[in-house]
């Protein structure tokens, strides 16, 4: 029977049958000679990358951001100028499961925002939550490896999980975020979206700024309960990625308002909390929400493996007008990410369709496995042939704080009110409501009572009468009643 459409091998060969191979006879053995289906089974063997090894599980869309005010006083970004309209990628995700696990895990999201801007790709890889379990790069894959799996019978613990948690006191501002109602959304659109690191700003003026991200969700906050999530992650494991694939299908395209805090560096040095660890915020009341925009999403990947699972992000990637911080966290990640895709998708990963920028690149790499994308000559700088040359006005090296001081490997310069516990206790004490600190208490209560063993549990429940004595005292009752 003739097709319209044909199948054919991957060199585009019509191929004589969809479901019978070439034998020797209808009951002999299978020919070297079928190549197809040598092509067909070898090619499946190769279908997946390596997974990521956190914020494997995910899922995202396409949209835009719009710049709806005017920041130009304290960036020239081109993104964030008043009126500019940009194209985005988002990839939400959990963080310790992997590939399959449930969406509904207790777990913070990443939040992983590509800008194609017109001075190149701009990526804010964040999270939902404003802050981090840790402050230093140092200690990442210790802190990922006891959230995930134990090398003898390959089981999740919250032994481990406490073991390091309390070990390294500067988690308590994260672990109580985690535990209290926002540590389980409802959806991805019912959560807010941050930048989590401070970042550096930079006006037309070459005058420099702090800022840190929040994007408020416009969908309003909604969570699961500790039972709501346990039951969804048996009934659809995958809930979160088809509550935004459904409601971008019927056109309900969720949307964020971006809003920045910004400190002028000079305050830096004496504000009460060291503006660069990621285990802090910088309370509103001491630097209010100044809004910059809009943020839409509005189409679903057409093609889940190319558009998401290969998309790339990496907080290397800032545009002018924006760059780093000091913030150890984020310095280690301007490695980490670039390095885990040269690994995981190859080196030419930002050739890829859903990588690439819509500005145009005139970069000297070359070849690779994969090599897609080409140049001309000369392929090499400086040359007497026109090749391109970096512009030293518009360039993105942002000279680092700090750099004329000793090296040294030391702890963050303590500001006046930096403490482990502070913030959590203000978020336990000042935010949360009466119902949600009695979920919050059952929440880590529950947590604590699944395999933590002594002299963990002990260390756990000081951990959280640091945070908050009473809090403290009612979760210890309840885990030894
Ligand atoms: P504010 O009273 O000015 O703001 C409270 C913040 O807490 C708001 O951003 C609010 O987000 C958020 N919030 C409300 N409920 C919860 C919850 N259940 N879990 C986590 N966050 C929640 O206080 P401060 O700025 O002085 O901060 C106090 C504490 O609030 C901090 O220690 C921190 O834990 C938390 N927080 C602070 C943020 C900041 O950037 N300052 C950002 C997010 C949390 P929303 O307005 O979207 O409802």
């Amino acid at each position: 029977m003739s097709s319209p459409r044909p199948t054919t091998t991957n060199a585009g060969i019509p191929v004589a049958s969809d479901d019978h191979s070439l034998t020797a006879g209808s009951n002999g053995p299978i020919l070297l000679q079928d190549h197809y289906l040598i092509e067909k089974n070898a090619q499946f063997n190769r279908e997946r990358v390596p997974e990521r090894v956190v914020h494997a599980k995910g899922g995202g869309a396409f949209g835009f951001f719009e710049t709806t005010e005017d920041v130009s006083q304290y960036t020239k970004a081109a993104l964030f100028q008043p009126g500019a309209k940009t194209e985005a990628l988002i990839r939400f995700s959990s963080v310790a499961g992997e590939l399959g696990s449930p969406d509904t895990w207790r777990d913070p999201r990443g939040t992983a925002i590509k800008f194609y801007t017109s001075e190149g790709n701009y990526d804010l890889v964040g999270n939902n939550t404003p802050v981090f379990f840790i402050r230093d790069a140092i200690k990442f894959p210790d802190f990922i490896r006891s959230q995930k799996r134990r090398a003898d019978n390959h089981l999740r613990d919250h032994d481990m999980q406490w073991d390091f948690w309390t070990h390294c006191p500067e988690s308590a501002h994260q672990v109580t975020w985690l535990m209290g109602d926002r540590g389980i959304p409802k959806t991805w659109r019912n959560m807010n979206l941050y930048g989590s690191h401070t970042f550096m700003w930079e006006n037309a003026k070459g005058e420099k700024f702090w800022v840190k991200y929040h994007f408020k969700t416009d969908q309003g906050h909604d969570f699961l309960t500790q039972e709501e999530a346990d039951r969804l992650a048996g009934e659809d494991s995958d809930a979160h990625i088809r509550d935004l694939w459904t409601s971008i299908k019927s056109g309900n395209n969720p949307s964020w308002t971006l809003y920045v805090q910004v400190m002028p560096i000079e305050e830096a040095p004496d504000y009460r909390f060291n503006p660069f660890d990621l285990t802090k915020v910088w309370p509103h009341g001491d630097y209010p929400l100044i809004k910059v925009g809009r943020f839409v999403l509005n189409r679903n990947p057409e093609n889940y493996f190319a558009q998401i699972e290969q998309a790339a992000f990496e907080p290397s990637n800032m545009v002018p007008g924006i760059g780093p911080s000091p913030d150890k966290m984020l310095q280690g990640r301007l490695f980490s990410y670039p390095d885990a895709h040269r690994y995981r998708i190859g080196p030419n990963y930002m050739d890829l369709p859903v990588n690439r920028p819509t500005a145009q690149v005139n970069s000297y790499a070359k070849d690779g496995p994969m090599r897609y994308s080409y140049g001309q000559d000369p392929v090499y700088a400086p040359n007497s042939y026109g090749g391109p040359h970096a512009d030293t006005t518009q360039g993105t090296e942002h000279s680092p704080q700090g750099i004329e001081e000793e090296v040294v490997r030391s702890a963050y310069q303590l500001h006046a009110e930096d403490d482990d516990f502070g913030q959590a206790g203000t978020l336990v004490r000042e935010v949360f409501s009466d119902e949600e600190r009695q979920r919050f208490v059952n929440n880590v209560a529950g947590h604590l009572s699944k395999g933590v063993s002594q002299p963990i549990l002990e260390r756990a429940l000081q951990y959280w009468r640091n945070v908050d004595k009473d809090t403290g005292d009612k979760i210890a009752e309840k885990v030894q009643n």
